[in-house]
């Protein structure tokens, strides 16, 4: 308001023509036309200059004081010139131009200093200090009327300024609220990281914010006029094309997708897209989509996901996703698609592998483990782990009844190559249960009985495969088994067979092993494979082994006169090493029997060696009394051929799984370095399962210079000892208990110096 300028128009001009004219025709009063002149100059400074002086002022005082001037000034004019109160229109010339510049304040100021200049004109008249054309007292009369009108005129102006600067003063607020609203959008639109994109119906971009570059590498002008389902993955474009379809028919609707767009460098990103329907809005009359870049939150959640459905260390699926899969597949077969089994697989002796390797070299062998079980099967089945060292195979699509079978004899037959760890070579076995889903018709029920089926396979010893019916049977009978057993030994109904190990090259027998039988007297005749790990699982074995023990020396004593030097051979379980007496009991059956312990050798396996610290003072005390000792199925453990130094034995005995395969090249090599390891080691070599001629002649050729098997002897109860040692091709495999009583002994094998193996007794 204040940089308004001052109106220096037509007035001055015309005021001074008014002037020259009312001048010629006589009526400017009585002063001389200079005197006018002056005076008005007068006064137009005296304004100006109080004008200036208090141009920043506003205060009520200088406000007074400007209006006082300038009205005075134009009093002091109009009554020189003689025309007085006429002349009032004057005031409001000055005043109109004052409201406009300066506003409505002014208006009371005005007015006042009006009624006083017009006063002090007519006190001038009075006492004859102006001449009037107007006489008196008629002057007084018009004065009076021309200050009460001018006073109401310039308040009519003075309040209709006010309401003018009221109506723009509203109208400036909202305007500028308007713009600041308008700026604040700009900038987001410009700066922010979100993108927006305005198009028409049909999706074609009519605006885009230049944020698009740092998002997706091209200029806005890359977009403009095109379509922006062009920008989108081909599997994205038909889904947001029906969005923006579905969008465009509903008036102020808003709808928010995720879709993959393209961006310069030809990769695809992640973008969450928020569009709005503003196609009826009048100022947009457009499609208004925020999209932002959510390719890191995609993947994080994608991570997450995998994670929460997936082992860390393998990689195979978790406990979850089976279930889920197993339901759906339960599902299927219920709709006639086929079969599903379920194989619970469980690594034989993992703790004790994790125990001896430690935990790193257990986590690698659970990944190779994972990988041929996942080699093993078909794509589309599902392998998982579910615990530590238990896996969970889902079979789905089976056609034929023994499929699920086959797959568990291929699983087994993948775990036969060893796993290599830290450089040393692991053998590692699974027990596997099957279940079928027949078996059950729920999720648990089937796992848990494919799980019962790899326990009773487990019981059966390592490395075994138990379908779930056969399994359940195998469990009852156990279980009734359990509950006989502790009174077996008090009935009298165990009793030992004795199955003779022979010389290789002589043919001679050197040695004879004890095993156990049980004559059930409901079931009949039961092997050791059937109690001996229900015994180990109870703890009967320990009297079980006791009295095995005390039999055995008994009844090998009574053959002493016969041969003094067969060797007795007697199995020991990993439970009865453990037992504090045991080395008391080994000398109370030995004493007992009036036995040497050198006729003794007790066979241990190899996890029974690995399986508890105390074996090694058992070892030594066994030793010191000078019992033998022979590592029992040897290669079956997870023990490395580096244990052989750690445990002073006198023997091993290769299991007969390596003689089996002695027609193959690979079983050979493995037969071989097990016993040329042994022999350079000084240790005498049993080989085992030896079933027919030609593995006999083959061993014999690898150098184990004992051999045990069929092919020589079955175990019998009525075995008796040739009384002399004698050819092996003359021997009937399945007769040594009927055939006559041999020839004496040619060679004292056991005792010869000459063998030099710790065989020897001498
Ligand atoms: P083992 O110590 O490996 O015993 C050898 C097993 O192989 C015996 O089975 C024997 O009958 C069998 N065998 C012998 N020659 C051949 C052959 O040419 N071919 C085949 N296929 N098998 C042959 P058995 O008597 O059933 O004993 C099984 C296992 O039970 C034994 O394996 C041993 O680990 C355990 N056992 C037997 N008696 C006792 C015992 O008194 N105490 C303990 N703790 N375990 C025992
Ligand atoms: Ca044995
Ligand atoms: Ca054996």
């Amino acid at each position: 308001m204040t940089n308004k300028k001052r109106l220096i128009g037509a007035e001055i001009p015309v005021t001074a023509a008014a002037f020259a004219l009312l001048h010629r025709g006589g009526h400017l009063g009585d002063l001389p036309l200079p005197a006018i002149a002056a005076l008005l100059l007068f006064v137009d400074a005296g304004n100006r200059l109080v004008r200036r002086a208090f141009s920043s002022e506003r205060s009520v005082v200088h406000l007074h004081l400007r209006m006082a001037t300038q009205q005075l000034g134009v009093g002091a004019i109009v009554y020189a010139i003689g025309w007085g109160p006429s002349l009032a229109l004057g005031f409001l010339v000055m005043v109109a131009d004052d409201l406009r510049v300066s506003g409505s304040r002014v208006w009371r100021a005005a007015a006042g200093w009006t009624v006083v200049a017009i006063a002090a004109g007519q006190l001038a008249i009075a006492v004859g200090g102006v001449a009037s054309y107007i006489e008196e007292p008629g002057v007084h009369g018009l004065a009076a009327l021309a200050a009460l009108g001018t006073a109401f005129v310039i308040r009519l102006l003075g309040l209709k300024t006010a309401e003018v600067e009221r109506e723009a003063a509203e109208r400036g607020e909202v305007e500028a609220a308007l713009s600041r609203s308008e700026r604040r959008f700009r900038s987001l639109a410009l700066n922010s990281s979100d993108v927006v994109v305005v198009t028409d119906a049909a999706g074609l971009v009519t605006y885009i914010s230049p944020s698009v570059e740092r998002l997706l590498g091209h200029a806005p002008e890359h977009y403009l006029g095109r379509s922006g389902l062009e920008h989108l993955h081909a599997d994205d474009a038909a889904a947001a094309a029906r969005v923006l379809e579905a969008l465009a028919s509903e008036p102020a609707g808003e709808v928010t997708v995720e879709l993959r767009a393209r961006h310069a460098d030809g990769t695809f990103r992640w973008q969450e897209y928020m569009l709005r329907n503003l196609l009826d809005d009048p100022d947009v009359g457009g499609i208004v989509v925020n999209f932002r870049d959510i390719t890191e939150r995609r993947a994080e959640q994608e991570r997450l996901t995998y994670d929460a459905s997936h082992d860390v260390l393998t990689g195979l699926a978790n406990r979850q996703v089976f279930q889920d899969r197993l339901g759906h597949a339960l599902s299927r077969r219920a709709r006639g698609h086929g079969g599903a089994a379920v194989l619970f697989c469980d690594l034989d002796g993992f703790k004790a592998l994790n125990d001896r390797f430690g935990h790193a070299a257990g986590d690698q062998v659970l990944m190779e483990i994972a990988q041929r079980l996942r080699d093993a099967v078909r794509p589309a089945d599902t392998v998982a782990r579910i615990a530590g060292d238990e896996f969970t195979v889902l079979l789905e699509d089976l056609r034929e009844p023994g499929e699920a079978d086959t797959v568990a004899r291929r699983i087994c037959a993948a775990l036969s190559a060893p796993v290599a760890v830290d450089g040393e070579e692991l053998m590692v076995t699974m027990s596997i249960g099957v279940a079928e889903a027949h078996d059950a018709d729920t999720v648990d029920a089937l796992v848990a009985k494919a799980d019962l089926a790899m326990y009773e396979a487990k019981n059966n010893g390592r490395a075994g495969i138990r379908r779930y019916e056969e399994a359940n049977q195998r469990f009852l009978e156990r279980f009734r088994l359990e509950s006989d057993l502790p009174t077996a030994i008090t009935r009298g109904e165990l009793r030992l067979d004795f199955q003779p190990i022979v010389d290789t090259a002589a043919g001679d027998v050197a040695a004879v092993e004890a095993l156990v039988r049980w004559e059930h007297p409901e079931r009949g005749l039961l092997g050791p494979d059937l109690f001996i790990p229900i015994a180990e699982h109870t703890g009967s074995i320990i009297p079980l082994g006791r009295w095995v023990l005390e039999e055995a020396c008994r009844v090998r004593a009574a053959w002493r006169p016969q041969r003094q030097d067969l060797v007795l051979c007697v199995n020991v379980s990993a439970r009865q090493l453990r037992e504090p007496t045991f080395v008391e009991d080994v000398r109370a059956a030995l004493d007992a029997a009036g036995l040497p312990p050198r006729l003794l050798a007790l066979e241990l396996t190899e996890s029974a060696l690995i399986d508890t610290g105390r074996s090694l003072a058992v070892i030594e005390g066994l030793r010191q009394m000078g019992v033998r000792l022979v590592i029992d199925d040897f290669g079956t453990g997870y023990s490395s051929l580096a244990y052989l130094s750690r445990f002073p034995v006198d023997g091993i005995k290769i299991d007969g799984c390596f003689v089996a395969e002695l027609g193959t090249a690979s079983g050979y090599r493995m037969a071989k370095a097990i016993v040329e390891l042994a022999r350079g080691m000084d240790l005498w070599v049993v080989a085992e399962g030896v079933e027919t001629a030609a593995q006999a002649a083959a061993v014999a050729a690898l150098g184990c210079q004992f051999g045990q098997g069929y092919h020589f002897a079955r175990p019998s109860h009525s075995f008796q000892p040739p009384a002399q040692p004698r050819p092996a091709h003359d021997v009937p495999a399945h007769d040594v208990d009927a055939g006559p009583p041999p020839p004496p002994p040619t060679a004292d094998l056991v005792a010869a110096p000459s063998s030099g193996a710790p065989w020897s007794t001498a």
